[in-house]
């Protein structure tokens, strides 16, 4: 039997790649740079460029979060440093990245072609080694639901590791109500989800303008939803690539947990603002989660078939 195997491990990048393109929403160009970093460093926002006020340094936690209308912001008492993080970081926590840092010449993430997909490629431009250090799971312990009007997210246990459920439903001929339901471990986030790209309806675009939204967005990023027809001229890349963009988005939010979850999402016509108000509101309940290294010695939890079968509390009651 062999315990901290791979899977136990931190993991953090070999080398440094970088990207650049577009903002969505603020149109403005940024390069991005992944680094390495050390164990326990999590992932970590450097917000260069800052017209002489130094760098910007912001822990990618859900106390870092700004504002979730559209994408995920992340700023400090200064106000919003970092925009649009949710597909960097979906794409960091869906391969199994623990340590990395992001530095950005720009106030957004380039939006690149509107997936985790150039971030993914990214990664494997720097290559992933494997720490010394143990990885330390969010073991979720009993149902976090937070919704309303119809909308809501949810976390339950779920011992498989992180399970994805997004629903999403808009009254429009070519979308209506889908959903879809994903186990993530690297090798289906690269396959099933990280092409799946932003999507917008053209019906939204002058209030979204007007409100200083999606400046940046073409048909280079977004799939654009006519009345009855998507317009890229390339189509979509999966019949149901909304649904599984949505994933992604609830993937690169929870991140912001601070340690991968170990437990089932479940997102029902929600969007970053849900995400973000479930991470909190389980982080905020100390009964509904703990931290635990997986995998245990078995012989920790022969005879117990609930919670522990895969895990074991790092701060819980010693059961050896
Ligand atoms: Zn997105």
């Amino acid at each position: 039997m062999i315990w901290g195997t791979h899977a136990s491990r931190q993991k953090t990048l070999r080398d440094q790649a970088s990207v650049s393109g577009l903002g969505v929403h603020s149109g403005a160009p940024a390069s991005l740079t992944l680094h390495p970093a050390e164990p326990d460093t999590g992932i970590v926002f450097v917000r260069t460029a800052t017209d002489g006020r130094g760098d910007r340094e912001l822990k990618a936690h859900f106390r870092s979060v700004t504002a979730t209308e559209f994408a995920t912001v992340l700023g400090d008492e200064h106000g919003p440093a970092v925009s649009t993080t949710e597909h960097v970081l979906a794409a960091l926590q869906g391969l199994g990245v623990d340590n990395a840092v992001v530095e950005v010449d720009g106030a957004e993430i380039p939006i690149m072609d509107g997936s985790a997909a150039p971030f993914v490629a990214a990664i494997d431009q720097a290559g992933i080694v494997t720490q010394a250090a143990a990885r330390r799971y969010i073991q979720v312990l009993k149902p976090v639901r937070v919704g309303k009007n119809g909308c809501y997210g949810e976390l339950r246990p779920h011992m498989g590791g992180l399970r994805i459920e997004t629903e999403i439903e808009f009254e429009h001929p070519l979308v209506g109500r889908q959903s879809y339901a994903v186990d993530v471990v690297p090798s289906v986030f690269r396959r099933e989800l990280a092409r799946a790209r932003t999507f917008g309806f053209m019906r939204d675009v002058a209030k979204l303008w007007s409100a200083g939204y999606a400046l940046g967005a073409s048909f280079d990023n977004t799939v654009v939803v006519a009345e009855d027809r998507v317009l890229n001229p390339e189509g979509m890349r999966f019949p149901d690539e909304f649904v599984r963009h949505k994933a992604v988005d609830a993937i690169g939010d929870l991140a912001l947990a601070g340690a991968p979850i170990l437990g089932a999402y479940r997102s029902v016509r929600g969007g970053h603002k849900l995400n973000h108000a479930v991470v909190t509101a389980l982080m905020a309940d100390a009964s509904a989660w703990c931290y635990v290294e997986m995998p245990q010695p078995s012989r920790r939890v022969r005879g117990h078939a609930g919670l522990g079968a895969l895990a074991a509390p790092v701060y819980g009651p010693d059961v050896s």
